[in-house]
């Protein structure tokens, strides 16, 4: 097995083991995916950039466990709809790959519509 997949396994026996995958529905489990965003969010609030690169360098650890928070949702409900996020995100990064050729996209933020 590979980290994703050992880091995926443990992520579910860690809720499974509580008996809490029965709160874990799809509209709770997204609500709580997006309280997770929230509180990454919060690191940026009302900050300036100067304000936010002190910020990240003096919060490290905080922001990393907000980041895990979001990853553990997200592992928790691609399991639960049966979604295998490993073979998701190389197809979606391939589709991403022909949307934004590199030829067309290097050093700019447009959408790949307005390339
Ligand atoms: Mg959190």
């Amino acid at each position: 097995m590979n980290d994703f997949t050992n880091l995926s396994k443990r992520t579910i026996k860690f809720r499974n083991d509580r008996d809490w995958a029965q709160f874990n529905n799809p509209k709770d489990s997204a609500i709580s995916l997006i309280l997770e965003v929230s509180e990454f969010l919060e690191h940026f609030q009302w900050k300036n950039s100067d304000e936010i690169t002190e910020h990240l360098k003096n919060n490290k650890k905080d922001v990393s466990d907000e980041l895990s928070d979001i990853l553990y949702w997200v592992l928790l409900i691609a399991n639960d709809l049966d979604i295998n996020l490993e073979k998701s995100l190389s197809r979606k990064m391939s589709e991403n790959e022909k949307k934004y050729p590199i030829s067309k996209s290097k050093g700019k933020h447009a959408k790949y519509t307005e390339l």
